[in-house]
């Protein structure tokens, strides 16, 4: 081989390696981010759980509408995160659908979250954003329901999320202290997730979905 088509031969190469990285470039950066639709409690137990979660962080995404492809961009291209910082978004149909819980890439891959603003609350805490804005408006109730199904399934999935039982609480959702706002984060300076997003309400609630079903009485009437 010449010397003219060796050189001609080692810059197509170059060329080749480097049009191939910076396509593996791009589509790391704007394909759009692994998630999972999350229906019923046994869509929520094929992902696994390995990190041992000690929080259930809620957000809101502070915006009229939003979707999980839209926050990644967000989060990766203005806060140059390595994608979504949340665990799970739940929709209030303003982009996607009332109720809809989607499972990012950082639940199934049991990845630390980017949401907290504090390592520990990074790292244990599992991130989840309701979609809207709860500091003008309240969230529908029906996303609120979905929430409170999604946090007692994650209790009945990571038992790390109860609080130790030597002391006795005076109301059953005093248990579920491990659900916190981002505002309950220490040191955080922020009113996220809404003053409409009551969190005393959704333990109530998560309280009653976790409680065993009434016993009822076996002598007829
Ligand atoms: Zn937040």
């Amino acid at each position: 081989m010449s010397r003219r088509r060796l050189a001609i031969a080692v810059v197509a190469v170059v060329l080749l390696v480097a049009a191939l990285g910076l396509g593996a470039l791009a589509w790391q950066r704007w394909s759009p981010p692994r998630s999972r639709l999350i229906l019923a409690d046994s869509d929520l137990a094929l992902t696994g759980v390995s990190r041992p979660w000690r929080w259930i962080v809620v957000h809101h995404s502070a915006t009229v509408s939003d979707t999980v492809d839209a926050m990644d961009r967000e989060h990766r291209n203005k806060r140059g995160w390595d994608g979504i910082g949340y665990h799970f978004v739940i929709g209030n149909g303003k982009g996607q659908p009332l109720g809809e819980i989607r499972a990012t890439w950082r639940w199934l891959d049991q990845r630390e979250g980017a949401h907290a603003g504090i390592a520990d609350y990074n790292q244990a805490g599992i991130g989840i954003c309701l979609v809207g804005d709860c500091e003008r408006n309240a969230p529908p109730s029906q996303q609120i329901e979905r929430l409170a199904w999604l946090c007692a399934n994650l209790i009945r999935l990571q038992p790390g999320l109860l609080p130790r039982p030597a002391v006795r609480l005076p109301q059953p959702e005093d248990h579920l202290a491990a659900i916190i706002g981002h505002r309950d984060v220490p040191g955080k300076a922020t009113k996220c997730p809404g003053v409409h997003c009551d969190l005393r309400a959704l333990r109530c609630r998560v309280a009653e979905l976790l409680a065993p079903p009434a016993v009822t009485s076996a002598t007829p009437p």
